[in-house]
């Protein structure tokens, strides 16, 4: 599947993530045709030497071609819409989170091959070519697709020959990262209302038993109210955990605390606006309490 110059790909979706990403492929030596719909953010791409396509499906007429887009309705418009990828030649990898019915639907309509391949990692992980990446589908399409995970990864985990398990995968962790963040953003509020400050709080649980990236990442954004720019937009971890309440209803699963951290997401979207990072719930925790 490799040429000499690397593998010919096409990457859709040139996003926080997906720009990033595209860059590091390019770098690695892969041969790159890109499309966005802003086409704008291609520029910077097209000087360093990959093709702009005019169309999503001229993006696919290599090997593979990678997305990574907002949500299910853009994969929907990529995908099945004017000039989409459906019937296109190359082997369609998803980065995007999306819900498990899509990933399903993809996985019988692409003829010529469907790997989903969601991410974990924040744009600076995405930049540094450091995402986990979460690979599911045909074993001989998910090892032809080794080099480019090499590009925009730190390691591969493979998690079946099913597409859907992927999807499963990543909405489980989306969700945990949620729970992580409510649950740190309580304690340092309780922990603030008996005087402690929130950095001396963090310090405790990253230095014992809470030594994780989820909390020191996090719990550094929550003691800095680092919430502006998003590096991943509230809006976007809201439609994560209704697809989480999606999947929890089909396989009949309750998740009470779901409900929590999906409620302080709505409320942090209406108190805060849209571009508040994910994180920001923790806004909403300290106004429960009545502390801003
Ligand atoms: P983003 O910066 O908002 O980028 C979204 C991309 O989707 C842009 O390229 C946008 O095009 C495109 N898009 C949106 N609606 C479209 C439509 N109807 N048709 C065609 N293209 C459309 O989002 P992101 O942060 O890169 O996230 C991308 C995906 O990665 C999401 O599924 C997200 O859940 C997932 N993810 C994000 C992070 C993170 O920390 N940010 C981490 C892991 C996974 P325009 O430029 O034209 O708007």
């Amino acid at each position: 599947m490799k040429t000499e110059t690397g593998m010919k790909v096409g990457f859709i979706g040139l996003g926080q993530m997906g720009h990033a990403m595209a860059a590091n492929l390019l770098a690695a030596g892969h041969e790159l045709t890109v499309w966005n719909r802003s086409a704008d953010k291609a520029a910077d791409l097209v000087k360093a030497g990959a093709r702009l396509a005019a169309s999503p499906v001229e993006a696919a007429q290599g090997e593979v071609v990678m997305t990574m887009l907002a949500d299910d309705a853009a994969v929907e418009a990529v995908v099945y819409g004017e000039n989409g990828i459906l019937g296109a030649p190359a082997l369609h990898v998803s980065h995007s989170t999306i819900g498990v019915p899509l990933v399903e639907r993809l996985t019988q309509d692409q003829a010529a091959g469907f790997v989903a391949a969601p991410v974990f990692g924040r744009p600076p992980a995405a930049q540094a070519g450091k995402l986990f990446v979460v690979a599911a589908g045909a074993a001989e399409a998910v090892d032809g697709c080794a080099p480019l995970f090499e590009a925009i990864g730190q390691r591969t985990f493979r998690v079946g020959t099913t597409p859907s398990a992927a999807s499963v995968v990543k909405l489980g962790g989306n969700f945990m990262i949620m729970a992580a963040v409510e649950a740190m953003a309580e304690a340092m509020t309780l922990a603030e209302a008996g005087g402690v400050e929130r950095r001396a709080m963090l310090d405790v649980l990253t230095g014992t038993i809470f030594n994780a990236p989820v909390y020191s990442l996090y719990g550094e954004l929550l003691v800095e109210d680092r919430f502006r720019p998003a590096g991943f937009a509230a809006p976007l971890g809201l439609k994560d955990m209704n697809l989480v309440d999606a999947a929890a209803t089909a396989s009949r699963v309750p998740m009470p605390v779901l409900g929590v951290v999906r409620d302080h997401l709505r409320a942090t979207i209406a108190n805060h606006g849209p571009d508040v990072d994910w994180a920001g719930i923790a806004l909403s925790v300290r106004q429960a309490a009545g502390r801003t």
